[in-house]
């Protein structure tokens, strides 16, 4: 059965999609069989990693139209892509109105979840139906928090809501941990809001912190991961690392005791 992660932070630009797309690869590196949701109408990620628009199956997957399992792009050994496009955005619409809104990707997952060991899910950058559904269909969320000026600004809502999402929907979601993303060692601010945070949050925080790496920031552009893109780069190594922390996570089933949620 697939281990289902969100990467979740209604706030833009914070790393959710540079995230979800690398930790992804790199997990199907470490030879996990892995898929890559895109639940965001900007398709960051589908367009990150694949120029294909036109198997972007998530609305009609989502909305129960299509299979999950014969909608996926390839993208690489052990890697497919559920790529999305703007239509995904009429979704939230379609949503509203219906009694069972919060739980259409949770139904339309359980025609992959033997097909693979990890599931990562991008959302968009609000607490609407969509990123609902995503929390629903998930067993854990990761956040991603950048290490500037208001960082924490947000986190308590986002904490919030994913607490009401465990007590009404999905008894069994859990915030896996929290990832500091755009660090830039050079910056004094970056140091003080790491340090902020793992006071704060201790060992809910991953020890790995993605730098702020320009290579980063290039390789959706040619539609490439960042292992694609530059294997060398202090980005890649940092993505490798949070995918091997992810995994040492899973070995040890979690010590819940010791990683004790915020929820
Ligand atoms: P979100 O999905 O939360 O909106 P993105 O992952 O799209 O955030 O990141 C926002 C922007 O910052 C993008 O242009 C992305 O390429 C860039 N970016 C993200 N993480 C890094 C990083 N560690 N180093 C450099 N640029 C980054
Ligand atoms: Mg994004």
């Amino acid at each position: 059965m697939a281990q289902i992660i969100s990467v979740a932070n209604q706030k833009g630009g914070v790393g959710k999609t540079t995230t979800a797309l690398n930790l992804s690869h790199a997990l199907a590196i470490k030879a996990k069989k892995t898929l890559l949701l895109d639940m965001d109408p900007q398709a960051s990620s589908s367009s990150g990693l694949s120029a294909d628009f036109k198997s972007a199956f998530m609305y009609p997957v989502l909305m129960g139209i299509k299979n999950m399992s014969s909608s996926c792009l390839n993208i690489a050994t052990n890697l497919d892509l559920l790529a999305t496009d703007m239509h995904l955005s009429g979704a939230e619409m379609e949503l509203a109105s219906q009694e069972d809104k919060a739980f259409f990707l949770q139904k339309a997952l359980q025609d992959v979840m033997t097909k693979y060991d990890i599931i990562i899910i991008d959302t968009p950058p609000s607490l609407g139906l969509l990123t609902l559904n995503a929390l629903v269909g998930s067993r854990y969320f990761i956040v991603p928090l950048q290490c500037e000026y208001y960082a924490l600004e947000g986190l308590g809502l986002l904490l919030q809501t994913a607490k009401e999402t465990k007590e009404r929907w999905n008894p069994t979601l859990d915030l896996l941990g929290i990832v500091l993303t755009l660090f830039d060692s050079r910056n004094r601010i970056s140091h003080q809001v790491a340090e902020e945070v793992r006071r704060h949050f201790g060992l809910k925080v991953f020890q790995t912190q993605i730098p702020r790496n320009v290579r980063l920031s290039e390789a959706p552009s040619f539609s490439k991961s960042i292992f694609d893109y530059d294997a060398c780069s202090s980005g890649a190594k940092a993505y490798e690392q949070l995918a091997e922390e992810v995994l040492r996570l899973f070995g040890q089933k979690i010590q819940p005791e010791t990683r004790e949620a915020t929820l």
